[in-house]
């Protein structure tokens, strides 16, 4: 017996209810759109939903891996939908937003790793709204040759790729990938197109020791990354990984000034700080500064 254990008070959120959520909800179900923050559960859905701000999750909704931490269907996904750029394009300029992030499950089972459609899907929001800046958060593209180069070639405004975790953690929280792979492609992105923002993001409360996370943010910052976003691990499900501990927000401020000392141009470091949370408002703002 595994009970999900029971969640300290900094973690609560309230239920959604304002009338933009529901919009935003009917919005996806109309465009047949499969959001992230529906398929992880984000404790997030209802602000950011009532700020209209979304991410969307493209290429299915079964993911050829099956990382611990996550809630997405582990299997063998369907072909990839041709009219899934045109509509998520649509959404976006009907949702008139200013930031969207995209993502998507892994697939393993292509052999570009669903490149040319995470380009197809940044070319047709250009073309249907132009003043929307893209944020993608791709997968690792392990063993996917040219997969980087033809995602970055389509000239995302930022390219986020998570570590998720410390690399001792790999094994068990993230089996099928590789921590230095996973470093190793933000830091080509920067190479192949320096106008890129890149980001990454690591969930806490999964056993990682503070020097291994200093650690890490030294290895993202040798790989130029320039944003980092650091919030607690949720166990989805009893069959997920367990939470190792609940990181108190004083830890979590503690991290985020230590990120900022490391040079990092954004920081987002808090108990619900998801990779995506805020993500529209900080690019706004930095492009602002
Ligand atoms: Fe969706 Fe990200 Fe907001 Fe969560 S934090 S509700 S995943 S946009
Ligand atoms: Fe979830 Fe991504 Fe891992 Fe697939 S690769 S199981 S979508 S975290």
């Amino acid at each position: 017996d595994n009970p999900i254990a029971r969640k300290p008070e900094w973690i609560r959120v309230k239920a959604p209810n304002h009338p933009t959520y529901h919009e935003t909800r009917a919005l996806m179900r109309d465009n047949k759109l499969v959001t992230v923050c529906e398929e992880a559960a984000c404790p997030n859905i209802g602000e950011c939903w009532s700020q209209r701000h979304a991410t969307m999750m493209i290429m299915g909704e079964i993911c050829t891996r099956a990382c611990a931490f996550c809630n997405v269907s582990t299997g063998m996904p369907l072909p990839l939908d041709a009219d899934e750029p045109h509509r998520v394009a649509e959404a976006v300029a009907k949702l008139g937003l200013r930031h969207v992030v995209i993502t998507s499950v892994d697939r393993d089972d292509l052999t570009d790793g669903g490149a040319a459609h995470f380009a197809a899907v940044i070319k047709a929001i250009r073309g249907a709204a132009p003043q929307t800046t893209i944020e993608i958060l791709t997968p690792d593209f392990l063993r996917k040759n040219n997969a980087l180069e033809v995602v970055v070639e389509a000239r995302p405004d930022v390219f986020n790729h998570n570590l998720e975790t410390v690399p001792r953690l790999y094994p068990t929280i993230r089996p099928g990938a590789r921590y230095y792979q996973s470093l190793r492609l933000l830091d080509r992105v920067k190479q192949l197109d320096p106008s890129i923002f890149t980001k990454s993001g690591l969930m806490l409360g999964l056993g990682e020791e503070k020097m291994e996370l200093a650690q890490v943010m030294d290895d993202l910052r040798v790989a130029d990354v320039d944003f980092i976003t650091m919030g607690q691990y949720l166990q989805p499900t009893v069959k997920h990984a367990p939470v190792a501990r609940f990181v108190t927000p004083e830890e979590f401020e503690d991290y985020g000034g230590i990120a900022r000392v490391k040079g990092f141009l954004q920081v987002s470091s808090s108990p619900l700080t998801r990779s995506s949370y805020h993500a529209d408002s900080d690019f706004a703002a930095l492009r602002e500064a």
